[in-house]
């Protein structure tokens, strides 16, 4: 995975054009049924439009002898992402209006971009400012944006059932390693993983997405998808060390939230779970009130909480192999309890079931009577092919082995079928 990241931390990606091509067939290569999909510049997606494609072949500032003094090739984080084309003499005053710099960490490359404000753009190293001392500079980028395309990827794994798990990563960002290349590699093994389970029961989806717009173009043009997704993740931040951090789905309560904290509470390992909030990555369009489709995000430390964060320290140091292999050996558990987990659901969901009739109060007698009653109550209940066993258990305070005693007697009975 870390040599994967390694291979692809050079590329300058954005949310359309080449680099981002070539990124999805490097985890096409790795993946058997992967597919690139290609929705035009100016498609109508939801309330969005798709962008025009941006290419960039090279972008400096030189001073009036032709030496460059910010140079795209050293650094592709030197360019403002989505920059106009542009190839002028300008002011050392005007360039500085066109220079982005992190005061409070003077020895980085801030990320920027620009895609819906039609600018251009440089970020140095604060602490290189002083350098800029010439009156006049020229100013170079050589990049198109034009018609073109958005490209995401997308990969199906079938099971023996419709109901889809959805994991979705984003592939927008040019030289940062673990926002988001560590998000791109834990997608593209844990796909392998699944791939090679046998007797799966859901359906898994994997998208490489570009950030926001490919959400929402994914969304928009998958309607029938949508109405299969039983929930998912979105994949971030997990290369470099930090606690997992859960942010929960919009609901709260969705069956990928239980799996999740279930697979974080048995490690023994410190995380942290907080609510949904509207920011963040693309969880905010999946949970959208007209989608509300119950993803959650799953990351080591939070975008924003570590200094790395959108900068050029964001790099191959940054991001460990010893981390990467620890996120997907949790990614892996939770995909795992998703398979395993035995779930039932109840034939008579329409008020209880008559369980006289079928002579199971007879089977409850002797001790512990009551608590087996609860057992099957609480199975009844919470039999709608979304909760397991597990599930049921936690929140009846009943333990495990009752719950799944009384799923048996129900699907003996023929009450309940197992999903
Ligand atoms: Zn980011």
């Amino acid at each position: 995975m870390h040599d994967f990241v390694r291979e692809l931390y050079p590329l300058c990606r954005s949310i359309t054009g080449e680099g981002l091509r070539i990124t999805l067939s490097a985890a096409g290569r790795r993946l058997e049924g992967f597919e690139v999909r290609s929705v035009p510049s100016g498609t109508r997606v939801n309330d969005w439009e798709v962008p025009d494609e941006w290419n960039i072949r090279d972008a400096f500032v030189a001073d009036v002898h032709g030496d460059r003094v910010i140079d795209f090739k050293r650094h592709n984080l030197h360019v403002v992402n989505y920059s106009t084309p542009v190839r002028r003499r300008v002011t050392r005053d005007e360039l500085i209006e066109h220079v982005h710099t992190l005061p409070d960490r003077p020895g980085l490359i801030p990320y920027r971009t620009t895609y819906y404000d039609r600018t251009w753009g440089f970020c140095l190293e604060h602490e290189r400012l002083p350098e800029l001392t010439e009156p006049e500079y020229d100013v170079v980028i050589d990049a198109t944006l034009e018609p073109g395309e958005l490209n995401y990827g997308e990969l199906v794994v079938p099971g023996a059932m419709e109901r889809e798990v959805l994991i979705s990563t984003h592939v927008c960002h040019p030289s940062l390693a673990n926002d988001n290349l560590s998000g791109v590699a834990l997608a593209v093994w844990l796909a392998q993983y699944v791939l090679g389970l046998e007797g799966r029961r859901y359906t898994y989806r994997f998208l490489f997405i570009p950030g926001t717009i490919g959400a929402i173009t994914w969304l928009s043009l998958n309607p029938a998808a949508i109405s299969r997704t039983l929930g998912g993740l979105v994949v971030a931040l997990v290369g470099a060390p930090g606690p997992f951090h859960y942010k929960a789905t919009s609901v709260g309560d969705a069956r990928i939230d239980r799996v999740v904290r279930r697979t974080l509470g048995t490690r023994g390992a410190e995380f942290v779970e907080r609510p949904f909030h509207p920011y963040g990555y693309d969880e905010r369009q999946y949970n959208s009130p007209g989608y509300r489709l119950p993803i959650g995000s799953l990351t080591r430390t939070p975008h924003g909480e570590f200094p790395e964060y959108h900068t050029s320290a964001d790099n191959l140091d940054l991001v460990k192999a010893e981390t990467l292999g620890e996120s997907l050996d949790v990614f892996t558990e939770i995909v795992r309890r998703f398979e395993s987990e035995r779930v039932v659901r109840s034939r008579y969901p329409f008020g209880e079931p008559q369980l006289g009739r079928r002579g199971l109060y007879d089977r409850l007698g002797g001790a512990g009577a009551t608590d087996r009653r609860m057992a099957m109550l609480w199975v009844l209940n919470q039999a709608d092919g979304d909760h397991s066993v597990d599930d049921i258990a936690e929140r009846s305070g009943l333990s495990r082995e009752a719950i799944d005693a009384a799923a048996t007697i129900l699907a003996d009975a023929g009450v309940v079928t197992e999903v």
